[in-house]
């Protein structure tokens, strides 16, 4: 017998949202000359209108961030810097179920998802920052380490929200100012996190947002009052800005694409493992830069995985993204379903065998079903190409060296997780994946307190922990210090 959910939507209620936004610079809303509309991808309703930032916005909100940084935010201990970033926390998980309805409604991921993960690991990363703060002197990053200024932050859509907190709270708490830009398509909670930042009575101009498209993000790599970048995103304009940036004395950090590799041995707990791998790949409908992409399976477990691999995906509830019980919710926009439907294509084209489980989408909005695509070989693009969607490209292999060498041959570097029963074989596994974040015996995890970032085409630098703080200081002769 198998049961039917009745639908269990959460109320929007909670949000309420405007018609028109402006850009958040000096800690007010200052109104935009052109707008775009921001819509909800599983609908395709329009949510608001979102200011098109040009350079006479950035100036203003990088002089704002200026001027904030010299005449109040630089002038203050650690210790109040901190008390701000408790305050922010503590606002953000008072308001945490506004901002979950507001996230899914503008990014289409499920609320499951941003009440249980996304909106409070943002908390967690202010909360986590905040204690850093007042001991910046005494964490091993350098003799009295220095901020940088204003720090120019650009992020995606994949993680609005947190991806807002991995940049703001260790600018904040390392005594930089920042001007911020979100994502074309997800800016309502960026913009809601203004109002937070109002709410905290944070010193005007320490956080600016100007709201845009790639040719504002460009106009804030390219300013001369930004002294620091801290870019997510495509590695394609990630590589833009480095070349931008090669002739200034600006930092950087860059956390760009992946394919992660998740390696699964003879000897893993299969059934965990399943659970494992469709986290690794179905989470976050897949848009995940770290997410398990690809799928290694020792060739004598193949099909036993791929069995039950395939019964789980079929309980995997596509749908409402406000649903409480939707685990799958809607692609984020147009574009994004026309890349990942053009390489699904270049897979079957290329002679890999798709599968999907029945699933009912729905004719309005953007949606595609969870899908796996076996017989993948190496040369195939589905195996090289990030395609940032709900699919997943499993290889097989027959000895650990081959699995390392299949699991290593991409231009990213990432992410990669190894299931084993065997801790010899998963510090042995571990010390040969060329990937910044190594998961065993689970996939997906994050923690303010974990540096993140990758090798080779994945970036440069790390963000979170000490060394995402490290990032955000000048240290030793940088400081002008003899
Ligand atoms: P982008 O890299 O284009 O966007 C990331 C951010 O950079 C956005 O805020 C974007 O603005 C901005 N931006 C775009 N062009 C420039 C520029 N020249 N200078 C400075 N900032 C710029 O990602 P997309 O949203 O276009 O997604 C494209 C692909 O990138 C996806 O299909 C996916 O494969 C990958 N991706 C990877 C992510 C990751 O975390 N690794 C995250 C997002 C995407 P705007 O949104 O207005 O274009």
């Amino acid at each position: 017998m198998t049961f039917e959910y009745a639908p269990a939507p959460e109320s929007r209620a909670i949000v309420s949202i405007k018609p028109k936004y402006g850009h958040f610079i000096n800690g007010s809303f200052v109104a935009g000359k052109k707008h775009f509309p921001t819509i909800n991808p599983a609908t395709e309703e329009i949510l608001s209108h979102i200011s098109l930032g040009g350079l006479s916005d950035v100036d203003k909100a990088v002089a704002a961030a200026q001027k904030a940084y010299t005449k109040t935010w630089s002038k203050l201990s650690g210790k109040e810097r901190g008390k701000y970033l408790y305050r922010i926390a503590r606002i953000l998980q008072e308001r945490a179920r506004e901002f979950a309805v507001l996230e899914t409604l503008d990014n289409g991921k499920p609320i499951r998802e941003t009440r249980d993960i996304d909106i409070p690991l943002v908390a967690a990363h202010f909360f986590y920052h905040a204690g850093w703060a007042d001991k910046l002197d005494y964490a091993g990053l350098g003799h009295s380490p220095q901020p940088y200024g204003v720090a120019g932050q650009i992020i995606p859509w994949n993680f609005p929200l947190l991806m807002l907190a991995w940049k703001v709270a260790p600018a904040l708490a390392t005594g930089n100012t920042v001007v911020l830009k979100p994502a074309e398509t997800t800016s309502l909670t960026a913009l809601l996190f203004a109002e937070v930042c109002q709410q905290a009575e944070l010193p005007d101009g320490v956080v600016n947002i100007v709201t845009g498209d790639g040719s504002t993000g460009a106009a804030i790599v390219n300013h001369p009052g930004i002294h620091k970048i801290a870019f997510t995103g495509s590695t394609d304009v990630g590589k833009k800005i480095a070349r931008a940036i090669a002739s200034t004395d600006k930092k950087a950090t860059l956390e760009l694409g992946g394919k992660g590799a998740n390696v699964v041995f003879d000897d893993a707990p299969i059934d965990e493992a399943v659970e494992g791998i469709v986290n690794g790949i179905f989470f976050n409908q897949g848009h995940v830069c770290c997410a398990g992409s690809r799928l290694i399976l020792q060739e004598s477990i193949a099909d036993e995985v791929i069995e039950k691999l395939k019964v789980r995906m079929s309980k995997i509830r596509v749908g409402d993204p406000l649903d409480k019980n939707t685990d799958l919710g809607a692609i984020n926009s147009k574009e994004q379903l026309v890349k990942i439907k053009e390489l699904s294509a270049i897979g079957d084209a290329e002679g890999a065998e798709r599968w999907s489980p029945q699933c009912n989408l729905s004719d309005k909005g953007f949606w595609f079903a969870p899908t796996i695509f076996t017989g993948v070989t190496q040369a195939h693009r589905i195996a090289q190409e990030e395609i940032f969607g709900p699919v997943l490209s499993i290889l097989t292999f027959r000895t650990p060296q081959e699995a390392m060498d299949k699991a290593n041959n991409t231009p990213f570097g990432l992410s990669a997780g190894i299931w084993s029963e065997k801790g010899s074989r998963i510090f042995w596994a571990s010390q040969h994946l060329k990937a910044g974040v190594i998961w065993a015996n689970t996939f997906n995890k994050f923690d303010p307190a974990s540096p993140f970032g990758g090798y080779k085409e994945s970036g440069w630098g790390r963000e979170g922990g000490k060394h995402g703080l490290a990032a955000y200081l000048k240290t030793g002769k940088e400081t002008g210090a003899k």
